[in-house]
C-alpha cells in the first residue's frame, strides 16, 4: 500500500496525537509523554517517539502508528482513518474503491447528511421563515457574530424540509435511518425529527457536524430540548459540546469551564472564555472528565444555581472529575442567575473575575451541608461531614493534601478536629483492599538485550554483522528472543540492494529497520514488548550503533563467560571434596583452557560468540 507509506511520511504523529493529548518533550531525544487517552491515569505513561514516529502506552499496553492511533481514538475504520489525515494535511486520496468497506461508507454518508442539514438550517435562520428564531436569539442577546460563530440555525415547522433537501442528493434509506434526522411512518413515508427549533450542531474535535440539539422556542414546545439519538458517528457520552473550539483555550488557560446548556456556552464564550464547555444531553460521564483532562488539569463547574443542577454537580460531577485527578473549583454565581443570564446582567468583565477567583470545591460542598443539616446540633454536623464531604475528602490522593482539606473543613463545619481525622483513619483502613493492578508490563528485558536491539534497530550494518552469529543457544535465555529472531527474518528478506526502499527510511538513521514489516511477524506480547523497548531508551544513532551492537555483545558474552568458569569451578571443587579424583582432575584441565580461552579473547572488541554455554 504505497498511499499508506506516503500518507505517514507526510504526517507528524506528534502533531495529530497532539491535538487530542498534551504531549511534553523529553528533553532533545523526539520522545514526547502525556496522559493515556486509551485508559484512566494520573501520571502520564503514554510515549510518542517521533523519530520512529509511533506511539506506546507503557500503562495499558496500546501502541502503533498515526493511523492506528486516529482509528483508535476517534473510533474509525482503517479507511477512514487514512481520509481523515489525508483530508486535514491536503493529501489527495487515490479513487481506488478497495479502500472502502460498508460501515466507513455509512458514517460518510452521515457526515454529509449533517452537514447539509447544517447548512439548510443556517440558511432557514437567515430566511423570512426564520424571523421568529432570530426574535428569540436577539431577545436572548445572542450576537450575530455568535450566531455565525456556533453555526446556529433553524428547523422549520414542515417537517419536509431536510427530507425534501437529502431526496434530492439521493441517500440510501438506510442511510436516512440511521442518521436519527428523520423519521419513518408507518406508511413507509418520512419526516424531520427537528421541527420549528432553533438549532445547535454538536462537532466532534476535529469539528466535524456529528448531532444536533434543538430548542424549542414556545412554552408549548416539549421537550425544551431535543437531542440528536446515538448514530454511528454520535456517541454522547464522550461528547463536548464546543470542545472543538474550546480545546486550544484550554491549554493556553489550563483550566475548562463546564457549564450545562448550549446557550451557557454561548454566553460564557461571547463574554471572551473561550475553554467552556457543556455535556450535551447526557449526565456527566467518565470519558467526558478524560477528555477534558487530555487538554487541562482544572475545571471550573459553573451550573446553574437550582437545586438539579447543584445535585448534579454534587453527586456526579465532582466526583467524576476527582477520580480523573483533576482540580475542582466550584463557581456559585450570586442572584440566582445561570452563567448566561449572569453575563447579560453583570457584564464580562465581572464575571470573568469571579471564575477566576473560584473557590475549591470543598467550601461550596460544605455550605450545601450546612443547608441540609441541623448545624446547632453535634450530630447533625458531624452527619453533615460524614455524608457530603467525607466521599469528596476521600478521593484526594494526596494525604498531606486529604488532613490538611480535613482539620479545615471541621473548622468550617464547627466539628472536633480529633474525631474528623479518627474518621479518616477508620476509613483508610477500609480502604486498604488491594492496590490497583499494576500495569501489564511484562518480563523485564535486561539493559544488555534492550540496548543491542535498540543497536540492531537502528543500523542495517550492525544488523548484517551480528544477526548471523546472534542464535541457537546463544538467545535462547533472551527475554525478547521473538523479536531478534524476526529481525532476522526482516533482516534476511531485506538485504542486499532492496533493503534501501523498503527501509523506513529516516534522515537520522538511514538504515533503520521497517517496523510495520517486523511487528506484523511477531505476537502482540511481542508488539507491545517491542514497542516498550524502543520507546524506553534513547534513540540510537545509525553512526555508533555498530560500535554499540558489539559493545553489547562483548559484556554479554563476557558476562556468560564468567558465569561459566564459576559453575565449572564449583563443579571441581565438589568433585574433589566427593573424593571424585578422576572426575574432579578432567573437570579443572578443562576449567584451565577456558580460563585461557578467556584471557586470549580479553581485550578484543566483541568478537563473535564462541565456545560453550554453562
Ligand atoms: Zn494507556
Amino acid at each position: 500500500m504505497e498511499f499508506v507509506e506516503q500518507l505517514k511520511s507526510q504526517v507528524d504523529i506528534v502533531k495529530t496525537i497532539g491535538e487530542y493529548v498534551r504531549l511534553k518533550r523529553l528533553g532533545s531525544t523526539g520522545r514526547y509523554v502525556g496522559l493515556c487517552p486509551f485508559h484512566q491515569e494520573k501520571t502520564p505513561s503514554f510515549s510518542v517517539n517521533q523519530s520512529r514516529q509511533w506511539y506506546h502506552c507503557f500503562g495499558c499496553g496500546v501502541g502503533g502508528d498515526v493511523l492506528k492511533f486516529v482509528m483508535e481514538i476517534d473510533g474509525l475504520t482503517f479507511f477512514e482513518a487514512l481520509k481523515l489525515l489525508a483530508e486535514r494535511h491536503g493529501i489527495p486520496m487515490p479513487k481506488r474503491a478497495g479502500f472502502s468497506d460498508e460501515q466507513s461508507k455509512l458514517r460518510g454518508a452521515l457526515y454529509d447528511i449533517h452537514l447539509i442539514a447544517a447548512n439548510l438550517f443556517q440558511a432557514s435562520l437567515r430566511a423570512p421563515q426564520g424571523a421568529e428564531a432570530r426574535a428569540y436569539l436577539a431577545k436572548r442577546g445572542v450576537s450575530a457574530e455568535m450566531i455565525e460563530t456556533f453555526a446556529l440555525g433553524y428547523a422549520e415547522p414542515s417537517g419536509q424540509s431536510l427530507v425534501r433537501r437529502l431526496a434530492q442528493e439521493r441517500f440510501s434509506p438506510v442511510d436516512l435511518d440511521a442518521s436519527g434526522l428523520v423519521r419513518k411512518r408507518d406508511d413507509g413515508s418520512r419526516y424531520d425529527s427537528f421541527r420549528g427549533r432553533l438549532m445547535f450542531p454538536i462537532h466532534d474535535e476535529s469539528g466535524k457536524v456529528i448531532a444536533f440539539g434543538g430548542r424549542g422556542m414556545r412554552e408549548e414546545d416539549q421537550p425544551k430540548y431535543l437531542n440528536s439519538p446515538e448514530t454511528p458517528i454520535y456517541r454522547k457520552t464522550s461528547v463536548l459540546y464546543n470542545l472543538n473550539r474550546a480545546k486550544n483555550g484550554m491549554r493556553s488557560s489550563g483550566r475548562a469551564v463546564l457549564v450545562e446548556g448550549y446557550m451557557d456556552v454561548i454566553g460564557v464564550y461571547a463574554a471572551g472564555i473561550k475553554e467552556v464547555v457543556a455535556s450535551c444531553g447526557t449526565a456527566f460521564t467518565e470519558p467526558q472528565a478524560r477528555k477534558l483532562h487530555l487538554h487541562c488539569d482544572t475545571v471550573v463547574i459553573n451550573f446553574d444555581p437550582d437545586a438539579a443542577g447543584a445535585d448534579a454537580a454534587e453527586t456526579k460531577v465532582i466526583p467524576r472529575l476527582l477520580d480523573e485527578g483533576l482540580h475542582v473549583r466550584v463557581l456559585a454565581l450570586n442572584g440566582g442567575l445561570d452563567p448566561d443570564e449572569y453575563v447579560k446582567q453583570n457584564g464580562a468583565e465581572v464575571y470573568r473575575v469571579h471564575l477566576d477567583s473560584a473557590a475549591g470545591y470543598f467550601h461550596w460542598l460544605a455550605d450545601r451541608a450546612r443547608a441540609r443539616f441541623d448545624m446547632r446540633s453535634a450530630e447533625g454536623r458531624m452527619d453533615a461531614f460524614k455524608k457530603v464531604l467525607m466521599p469528596a475528602v476521600e478521593k484526594l490522593s494526596d494525604k498531606l493534601e486529604r488532613a490538611a482539606v480535613a482539620s479545615d473543613l471541621a473548622d468550617y463545619l464547627g466539628v472536633d478536629r480529633g474525631v474528623v481525622l479518627d474518621q479518616f483513619k477508620r476509613a483508610a483502613a477500609d480502604r486498604r483492599t488491594p492496590a490497583p493492578a499494576a500495569a501489564p508490563t511484562g518480563p523485564a528485558v535486561p539493559p544488555l538485550e534492550r540496548m543491542l536491539l535498540n543497536a540492531l534497530l537502528a543500523s542495517r550494518v550492525a544488523r548484517e554483522e551480528i544477526l548471523p552469529g546472534l542464535s541457537g543457544a546463544w538467545i535462547e535465555d533472551f527475554v525478547a528472543r521473538d523479536i531478534f529472531e524476526a529481525l532476522r527474518a526482516v533482516s534476511n528478506a531485506t538485504s542486499g540492494a532492496a533493503a534501501d526502499s523498503a527501509a523506513d527510511s529516516d534522515p537520522n538513521t538511514g538504515d533503520a529497520i521497517a517496523f510495520r514489516a517486523l511487528e506484523e511477524r511477531l505476537a502482540p506480547a511481542s508488539q507491545s514488548l517491542l514497542r516498550q523497548i524502543a520507546s524506553a531508551d534513547e534513540l540510537t544513532d545509525g553512526e555508533v550503533a555498530l560500535e554499540q551492537a558489539r559493545n553489547c555483545l562483548h559484556r554479554m558474552e563476557t558476562g556468560q563467560r564468567k558465569r561459566y568458569l564459576a559453575a565449572l569451578k564449583a563443579k571441581v571443587i565438589a568433585a574433589q571434596r566427593n573424593g571424585q579424583a578422576d572426575e574432579a582432575r578432567s573437570l579443572a584441565l578443562e576449567l584451565m583452557r577456558a580460563e585461557n580461552a578467556a584471557a586470549e579473547s580479553t581485550g578484543a572488541s566483541g568478537g563473535r560468540i564462541s565456545g560453550n554455554r554453562a
